[in-house]
């Protein structure tokens, strides 16, 4: 799985800038969460690494491919293998579970729908959904659709999974079952992940790296164990 690697990167909305001096890095195949509070840029700097924000300055690497060198198509194909797991789980109410699992792949690949199901079901199964094939986003509990938007965020083979506050909502007990599902599928899928959170308490004992944001710019990063040294 590979690094993802921010050299000097800006980040902001047009003109507004909301972090700068962003020389960060995420360790391959590792679990990093990215903390700081409210208003201090989490999200804003997943959607960077995810290109859906321009860069203000500098630059991103995902493995080796500097992202602003590369072609639109190169661009394209490491987006596919870019996971996103958003807050709500971003499934279509109109839609049934297995419907909204194979979305991507019908978008994006041009695989029999035989082999689609198969993905779908593997998914749904491994998030232990596979009796909830036939309902309605409206039909799940909180949890089940957490799970259902994780089902969907792995249905590409992501090699990167951002994860943006993805127990927000849930119970402790929940909470927990899910950063544990999150932990084994990073293994499952060898993948390298990048957990936003507010709450540095509930991820430290899963996470390998740990990222702060503050004051428009990286407060810190690096081992947990250093961290807790420094406190
Ligand atoms: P966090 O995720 O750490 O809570 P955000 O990245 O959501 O912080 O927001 C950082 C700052 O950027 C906030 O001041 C927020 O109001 C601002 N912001 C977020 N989205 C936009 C946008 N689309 N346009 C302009 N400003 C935005
Ligand atoms: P979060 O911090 O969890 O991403 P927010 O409540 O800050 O959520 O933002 C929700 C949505 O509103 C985001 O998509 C963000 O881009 C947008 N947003 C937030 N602040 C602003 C802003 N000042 N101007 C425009 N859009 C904003």
């Amino acid at each position: 799985a590979p690094n993802i690697r921010l050299e000097n990167l800006v980040i902001g909305y047009g003109k507004k800038t909301i972090a700068k001096d962003l020389n960060i890095e995420f360790p391959g195949g590792k679990l990093s969460m990215v903390v700081g509070g409210s208003g201090t840029g989490k999200s804003t700097l997943i959607k960077h690494i995810l290109q859906l924000l321009p860069p203000k300055a500098g630059r991103i690497f995902i493995g080796e491919n500097d992202m602003s060198t590369l072609s639109k198509r190169e661009q394209h194909c490491i987006k596919q293998r870019t996971g996103v797991l958003f807050q709500d789980g971003a499934l279509l109410g109109s839609l049934r579970l297995v419907d909204n699992i194979a979305l991507p792949l019908r978008e994006h690949t041009r695989l029999s729908e035989k082999e689609i199901q198969r993905i779908v079901e593997d998914r749904l199964n491994l998030m232990g959904l596979g009796h909830a094939l036939e309902l309605y986003p409206n039909e799940l509990s909180g949890g089940m659709r957490k799970r259902a938007g994780l089902a969907r965020a792995l249905v590409m083979d992501p090699q990167v999974l951002f994860c943006d506050e993805p127990t927000s909502g849930l119970d402790p007990v929940m909470s927990a079952e899910l950063d544990q599902l999150l932990l084994e599928m990073m293994c499952h899928f060898d993948m390298t992940m990048v957990v936003v959170t507010h709450d540095l308490a509930s991820m430290r004992a899963l996470a390998d790296h740990v990222v702060i944001l503050g004051e428009g710019r990286c407060l810190y990063q690096g081992d947990i164990e250093e961290l807790e040294k420094t406190e």
